[in-house]
């Protein structure tokens, strides 16, 4: 049956004019009339014969009793439907013929207008197209169960339903037809789908098909829903299985599958019920219907407030997506507004109808579970939703992957304010972030201690570069070919007072993570350009080497990086050649366009650029090809799988040949023995670096070894 088709009509009625009439009322408004009858063997012969799609029915006339016809008709056609016209007000009659299985029964008299709209709704046209059985009571235990149900919902003064497995409407309040304008018999024949637009039935049958299949006990869905008069209007759905207080779905039949399900629709309409949408407007988030954060904290008060008096636990969960920007830049903002609405739909599927799912803005979501057995539950229910939110989303056609970090204070024996137990819960959130996103930290003492560590070494690192306490240790460079020492790499050391000397891996990701890395960066490129300018003064030799300076991410994409590097060459007289930064794989990847930008203006300064780490990042040959680039350095963890897998030699040979394909020299890191250097100098690299030559040496020694023209063989 498809929507536009015509609906096909059967006119019975013993009096042609009366056939007439109801012929002229139907012609030109999307019926195709399939025949006429005068009694009631016609009627039947007729109905069968032409297959109409409903029987407009004269219950009145001449030797028929009409509600018995109305159960011959179903007997023998039972696709056709019945809409039943009776002259007097015959109540009697009337219940007879719908118990019989009439679909609906009108005064003879009616509004044409009226007559269409139920023509129409019997026929489920009004709502598209629907083949379900009609409906169906239900028997024993079931009917039992569903009546408790139901005892408890009916009187909503929400749009309420209880709903079958199979989309069959089993109950409806009055808000339900109410808000859709649907009588309740049309909606029982109907059926749920019906009422839903039909871009919307997609999404709101794969979440149902979540609760039947035990993957969820609820989920909420903003939808559209269409009314009699054709209006689609904007609705929250919620929908959810009854649960036990530990949320095993409750009602299950003997397959261990719910049998009912029960869905409340919130109108979302502009100026439905102002009082309640202006309230609804200042707790809610408007894109996804979830509570906003002023609800949540209110919910989280009353919640402390209860807890006062119980042992009970209270957890408050805080969501964030990861890597969300890059999502948006990718997908644009109407996917991202869809992608949200589906993240605020999982995590309520994920969790009891009694906690609370909020969305604070952005990508950012919190949850609030009122009552907790154990500090376990948490965990567990952290753990669900990461693996929840990790199942791709299909959003527009598109599939969308991501991942979220999840941060989890719970309340503890002290009384807590709600602010500060969200504050915890966002604390614990970054460090899940830092580590690295995709997992959930849970908020403790311990965090809190390291929290203040943090902000310790943050103060000392701020410190450090006025303090004097950076140094510079340089690592020689040597090419294969004549074994000479062609280039130093600068890389950074702490000597913090009382704590030794630190090595990079323990300053330079937190520096790069707050910022410091941009003032810690400039001293070492100052410090790296005047060590250049000394060695060129004092050395015997023509050419000094090149110095290399690491650039971390940050500082890569720093606005004034041109001008600092312009800076410290001019301060120091340093050949702009003698100097190469070393950028990561990572970096250039991050902004290509960008990246492109800032190579060009370093090339056009006449600084060398080399690619650091490379083979661990995702640069592929065609991103690379058009930039300025003057070498590739091959990540020593390449080179460690040298003397371990004769079949890594091709990738290390891929590589090589790649750079030298590109027109680069290829650098060999972290080179630790005489058979990586044989296997390297077999395979054409150029240089390498490593603790065979040297380790990372003080400037004076470094001078030495040029003094001396030491070569390496
Ligand atoms: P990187 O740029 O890849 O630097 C090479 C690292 O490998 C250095 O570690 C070096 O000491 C180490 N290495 C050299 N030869 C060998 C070897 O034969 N075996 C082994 N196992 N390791 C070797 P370091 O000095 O700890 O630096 C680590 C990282 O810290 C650097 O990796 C760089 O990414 C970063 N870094 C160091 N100094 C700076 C700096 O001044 N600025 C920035 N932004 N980052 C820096
Ligand atoms: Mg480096
Ligand atoms: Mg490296």
């Amino acid at each position: 049956m498809l929507p536009s088709a015509p609906i096909r009509v059967l006119i019975a009625d013993d009096i042609p004019e009366l056939r007439t009439l109801l012929r002229t009322t139907l012609q030109g408004r999307g019926f195709e009339l399939v025949g006429e009858a005068g009694d009631g063997r016609e009627t039947l012969t007729l109905a069968v014969d032409r297959e109409p799609d409903v029987v407009v029915l004269d219950l009145g006339m001449p030797g028929v009793d009409g509600p018995d016809l109305v159960a011959e008709l179903r007997r023998r056609a039972p696709a056709v439907r019945v809409v039943a016209l009776s002259a007097f007000p015959a109540p009697e009659t009337r219940r007879r013929a719908l118990d019989l299985g009439a679909h609906a029964c009108l005064d003879k008299d009616v509004d044409p207008d009226q007559l269409v709209a139920t023509l129409r709704e019997v026929c489920g046209r009004a709502f598209g197209p629907v083949a379900l059985p009609p409906p169906r009571g239900l028997e024993g235990l079931a009917a039992d169960e569903l009546e408790r149900l139901w005892s408890t919902l009916a009187a909503a003064p929400v749009a309420t339903a209880v709903v079958g497995p199979d989309g069959r409407f089993l109950r409806i309040n009055a808000a339900l037809s109410a808000l859709v304008g649907h009588p309740e018999a049309a909606l029982l024949a109907a059926g749920y789908q019906a009422v839903v637009h039909p871009e919307d039935r997609d999404t709101d049958i794969e979440q149902l098909q979540r609760l039947l299949t035990g993957e969820a006990t609820g989920f909420q869905l903003q939808q559209r829903c269409r009314r009699v008069d054709g209006q689609a209007i904007s609705v929250l759905c919620n929908t959810w299985l009854a649960t036990t207080q530990r949320g095993d779905p409750l009602h299950l039949d003997g397959q261990g599958r719910p049998r009912f399900v029960v869905r409340q629709l919130v109108d979302l309409r502009e100026g439905r019920r102002p009082e309640d949408q202006l309230a609804w407007r200042a707790t809610h988030d408007a894109l996804t219907g979830l509570p906003n954060r002023s609800l949540f904290l209110d919910r989280l008060e009353m919640t402390l407030a209860r807890l006062g008096r119980d042992p009970a636990l209270a957890d408050v969960l805080v969501v964030d997506l990861d890597r969300f920007k890059e999502v948006a830049e990718r997908f644009g903002d109407d996917a991202v507004d869809r992608l949200l609405v589906a993240v605020a739909g999982r995590l309520r599927s994920i969790l009891r109808p009694s906690d609370t799912v909020s969305r604070f803005g952005s990508d950012e979501f919190a949850v609030l579970c009122p009552d907790l057995a154990h500090e376990r539950d948490a965990v567990r229910l952290a753990e669900r939703m990461t693996a929840g939110l990790a199942t791709p989303f299909a959003v527009g056609g598109q599939e969308i992957v991501v991942s979220a970090s999840i941060g989890i204070a719970l309340t503890g024996s002290r009384t807590r304010r709600a602010e500060s137990l969200l504050s915890d819960a966002d604390t614990a959130l970054q460090r899940a972030k830092h580590r690295g996103g995709g997992i959930y930290e849970l908020f403790d003492e311990t965090v809190r201690a390291q929290l203040i560590e943090r902000l310790e070494l943050e103060q000392a690192l701020r410190q450090a570069v006025d303090a004097d306490e950076l140094r510079a240790l340089y690592q020689p460079i040597v090419s294969l070919k004549e074994g000479r020492l062609v280039g130093v790499e600068a890389l950074v050391r702490w000597d913090q007072p009382g704590r030794g000397q630190l090595l990079p891996a323990e300053f330079v990701p937190f520096a790069e993570e707050t910022g410091l890395i941009v003032p810690l960066g400039a001293w070492v490129l100052a410090e790296g350009c005047r060590q250049a300018a000394r060695w060129r003064a004092n050395g015997p030799r023509t050419l000094p080497p090149t110095v290399h300076v690491n650039l971390s991410p940050r500082q890569f994409a720093e606005p004034h990086l041109i001008d600092l590097v312009a800076g410290a060459l001019a301060d120091t007289g340093t050949d702009p050649d003698r100097l190469c930064l070393e950028v990561t794989e990572r970096a250039l990847a991050a902004n290509p366009a960008s990246a492109a930008t800032t190579l060009k203006r370093l090339s056009a300064l006449g600084v060398h650029v080399s690619v650091d780490d490379f083979g661990t990042g995702y640069s592929s040959l065609a991103s690379l090809q058009y930039l300025p680039l003057s070498s590739l350095k091959i990540d020593r963890s390449f080179v460690a799988r040298l003397d371990l897998d004769p079949s890594d030699d091709a990738m290390v040979a891929a590589v090589i040949g790649l750079g030298h394909t590109l027109g680069l020299t290829v650098i060999a890191e972290g080179v630790e023995t005489s058979r990586q250097l044989a296997k390297l100098d077999q395979l054409g690299c150029d240089y390498a670096q490593g603790y065979l030559f040297a380790r990372p040496e003080t400037a004076s020694r470094v001078g030495e070894l040029l003094g001396h023209d030491r070569r390496w063989q």
